[in-house]
C-alpha cells in the first residue's frame, strides 16, 4: 500500500475541517480526521491546505491532530449483503454498529458495507473458456428471498475465464479467474466503486415504459416512466411517507433504495422501524426483501446527507446494471440542500440565492440525471433502470424557494402534495392543477398499446372538466352553484366525480391500495360516459336535477373497491347499468 504523507488539522468548524501539509490530496479524496480517525472527504485544495467535509461528529476534535490519507475516493462496496441492509451515509452497516457501539455511533467505527465472513451460495453461469467484458454475468447468489444478485465483471475489465468455482464462498473469495493478454485477474463477489461517478453502460435509452405505480393520480393524470424523475414536494402531514410507501410497495420496480435525509433522529427511527415491517403484496414477503435503506443517524453532521445521496444512488446503478428496475426514493432532498448550504457557508464562497450555495443547481441536476433506462454493459442485451423520486420539502410550502425551484427545472415529472387537500381529507392530497409529467407524451405509445387507444383521450377529457371546475368554482362563491346554467352545474357533478370517485384512493384499503392500469382505465371511461349521457339527456330536455340524482352514481362512487381479478365483467355489468339507468329516467313521465 503506497505510503501517503500524514496532514495537521489548522482549524476546524462544525464539520468543516481545514489541514495542513496535505499537497499531492485530491479532490473527494477520502481522509481519516484525527486521532479518532473520522472520515472525512476533501472538497477543496488550496496549496497544501485541504478543506475536508467530515461525515462524523467533530467536537473534540483538536488543531494539531493528525489527518491521514487514504488515496481513494469515496466509494460503496457492491455485492450481496446489500439488499435487507440499513446503511448510514458512508455504506456502514447500521445494525452491526449498534451492535459494536450501543445506540450511540462511535466516531470512526470501520465497519465494512458488506459482511466479509458470511458465507454464500454462488452458482455460475458461464463456464471455462468463455470471453466476457465488463458487465457480462458469471454467476448468481440468492440475496433474499426475492432478489437474485447476478455478480458481474466488473465495468473496464475483459478477458478470457479461465477458471470458475461453484458453492459457497465468502465475498472476497476468488470466485473466478479471467486471462486477459497474459495476465490472471481474480474476481470475487464484490465490486468498489467511486460513489461520485456515474457508473458506466452501453447507451441511455428513451424512458418510454411507464413504472406502473397502481395509484391513480399517478399513472393516469401525472405518469412516471422507467428510468424517469419525480419530485413531490410535501409539507408535513400532506401524505409524503404515505406516498412514498406506496409506490415503494405498489411499483412494477422489483429493488426500491430509500434515502433518508432527515433532520430529526426520529424521523429516521420511525422509518428504521416502519419500512422493514411494510408487507409486499407482490411477493407475499416483507418489503425489506427487495429493499436497502440509507440514512443519516441524528449524531451524524450534515455533511453526511450529501454521502447518503450519492451511495444511495451509486447502489440503485449497480442493482439497474443486473437489469433490475430500481426506485429510488430520496427523501428529502430539501435536507440535502441545507448541508451544502452550510458547508458553503463555512467555506465562505459567494452565496447564491438564500444563502444556497451557486452550484445547488448543478449538484440537483447531476444527481437526478443519474437515474435513466439503460442498455447495460455486457454482451447479452440487458436493460436496467433507475427512477428517482425525490421529496423536497419546502418551508411553509412555498415553491418559489430556490430548491423546489431548481428541482423542477430538472424533474420532469411533478406531484404537487397540497396542504388543503390534506386538510379536506382529499388523499392523496396531489393537487391536479399544479402537477405536471413531461411523460405523457413518452408513454403515450405504451397506454395505447397495453391499456387502451382511447385511454390518453379519456385523460385529457376529464382534465378539462377539473380545469373548468377550477374556473367556475369563483363565481360558484359568488353566487352559488344553482345559479349555474345546467351544463355548467353538470360539469361541477362530472367533476366532483372525478375527485371523489377516481382520484381519491385509500392507501389502507385492501383493494383500493392498488389499482390495475386497466381498472383505472374503465374507472375513467365510465365516469366519462355519464358525462357523454347526461350531456345528451340535458339536450333532449331532462333536468340536471335529475342526472344528479341517479341512483346509479353510487354505483359508481364504488367502482374503486370493484375486486382486480373480475374486472371486464364487472365494467360491462355497470356500463349496461348506466345505460338503463339514463334509459329509465328519460322515460320517466
Ligand atoms: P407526511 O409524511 O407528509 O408528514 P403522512 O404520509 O404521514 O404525512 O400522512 C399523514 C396522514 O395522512 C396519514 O397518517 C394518513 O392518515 C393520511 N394519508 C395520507 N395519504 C393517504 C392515502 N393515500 N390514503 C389514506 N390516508 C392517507
Amino acid at each position: 500500500m503506497t505510503e501517503y504523507s500524514e496532514g495537521t488539522i489548522q482549524s476546524i468548524a462544525g464539520p468543516l475541517v481545514v489541514a495542513r501539509n496535505m499537497k499531492g490530496c485530491q479532490m473527494y479524496e477520502v481522509v481519516r480526521v484525527g486521532e479518532a480517525g473520522l472520515m472525512g472527504e476533501t472538497i477543496r485544495l488550496e496549496g497544501q491546505l485541504a478543506y475536508i467535509q467530515v461525515y462524523e461528529d467533530t467536537a473534540g476534535l483538536l488543531p494539531g491532530e493528525k489527518v491521514l490519507r487514504t488515496g481513494e475516493p469515496l466509494s460503496v462496496e457492491l455485492g450481496p449483503g446489500i439488499i435487507r441492509n440499513f446503511y448510514d451515509g458512508i455504506q456502514r452497516p447500521l445494525n452491526e454498529i449498534r451492535k459494536q457501539a450501543g445506540d450511540f455511533i462511535t466516531r470512526g467505527i470501520l465497519i465494512p458495507g458488506l459482511d466479509h465472513e458470511r458465507l454464500w451460495e454462488f452458482t455460475p453461469v458461464v463456464t471455462e473458456g468463455a470471453a466476457v467484458v465488463g458487465g457480462d454475468v458469471l454467476g448468481t447468489v440468492q440475496e433474499s428471498k426475492v432478489i437474485t444478485h447476478k455478480i458481474m465483471v466488473p465495468p473496464g475489465l475483459q478477458g478470457t475465464v479461465v477458471e470458475i468455482r461453484a458453492g459457497s464462498f465468502r465475498l472476497r473469495d476468488t470466485i473466478a479467474i479471467l486471462e486477459h493478454m497474459g495476465t490472471h485477474i481474480p474476481l470475487t463477489m464484490t465490486q468498489k466503486w467511486p460513489v461520485r461517478v456515474e457508473r458506466p453502460y452501453k447507451k441511455k435509452i428513451d424512458p418510454k415504459i411507464p413504472l406502473l405505480t397502481g395509484q391513480r393520480i399517478y399513472d393516469t393524470f401525472f405518469p412516471i416512466a422507467k428510468g424517469g424523475t419525480a419530485a413531490i414536494p410535501g409539507g408535513f402531514g400532506t401524505g409524503k411517507t404515505v406516498s412514498q410507501h406506496q409506490v415503494a410497495r405498489w411499483s412494477d420496480a422489483q429493488v426500491v433504495v430509500y434515502v433518508g435525509c432527515g433532520e430529526r433522529g426520529n424521523e429516521i427511527t420511525e422509518v428504521l422501524d416502519s419500512f422493514p415491517e411494510l408487507e409486499d403484496p407482490k411477493t407475499g414477503h416483507k418489503l425489506i426483501e427487495r429493499s436497502t435503506l440509507i440514512a443519516n443517524t441524528s449524531n451524524m453532521p450534515v455533511a453526511a446527507r450529501e454521502a447518503s445521496i450519492y451511495t444511495g444512488v451509486t447502489i440503485a446503478e449497480y442493482y439497474r446494471d443486473m437489469g433490475f428496475d430500481v426506485a429510488l426514493m430520496a427523501d428529502s432532498t430539501s435536507r440535502w440542500a441545507e448541508a451544502l448550504r452550510e458547508i458553503s457557508g463555512r467555506l465562505e464562497e459567494i452565496p447564491g440565492e438564500q444563502g444556497y450555495p451557486a452550484y445547488l443547481a448543478s449538484r440537483l441536476a447531476h444527481f437526478y440525471e443519474r437515474a435513466g433506462l439503460v442498455a447495460t454493459l455486457g454482451t447479452d442485451e440487458r436493460y436496467g433502470s433507475v427512477s428517482i423520486i425525490g421529496a423536497v420539502s419546502p418551508p411553509g410550502g412555498d415553491l418559489s424557494e430556490p430548491v423546489s425551484q431548481n428541482t423542477l427545472r430538472v424533474v420532469s415529472a411533478f406531484w404537487a402534495l397540497d396542504a388543503s387537500l390534506a386538510d379536506r381529507r382529499h388523499f392523496p392530497a396531489i393537487n391536479w392543477l399544479r402537477s405536471y409529467s413531461l411523460y405523457l407524451d413518452f408513454t403515450k405509445d405504451w397506454y395505447a398499446h397495453h391499456i387502451s387507444p382511447e385511454f390518453r383521450e379519456l385523460r385529457a377529457r376529464a382534465m378539462v372538466i377539473l380545469q373548468q371546475e377550477a374556473e367556475l368554482s369563483e363565481i360558484v362563491q359568488l353566487i352559488g352553484p344553482d345559479a349555474l346554467p345546467e351544463r355548467e352545474r353538470l360539469t361541477l357533478d362530472v367533476a366532483r366525480m372525478i375527485r371523489e370517485d377516481f382520484l381519491q384512493q385509500h392507501a389502507f384499503h385492501k383493494v383500493d391500495s392498488y389499482c390495475p392500469p386497466k381498472k383505472q382505465y374503465h374507472m375513467l371511461k365510465i365516469i366519462m360516459l355519464f358525462n357523454d349521457l347526461a350531456i345528451e339527456a340535458l339536450e333532449r330536455g331532462m333536468s340536471i336535477d335529475v342526472v344528479s340524482n341517479l341512483s346509479i352514481k353510487d354505483t359508481l362512487s364504488r367502482m374503486k373497491y370493484i375486486a382486480n381479478d373480475a374486472l371486464e365483467s364487472a365494467f360491462a355489468d355497470i356500463e349496461v347499468q348506466l345505460r338503463q339507468s339514463f334509459q329509465t329516467a328519460g322515460a320517466a313521465p
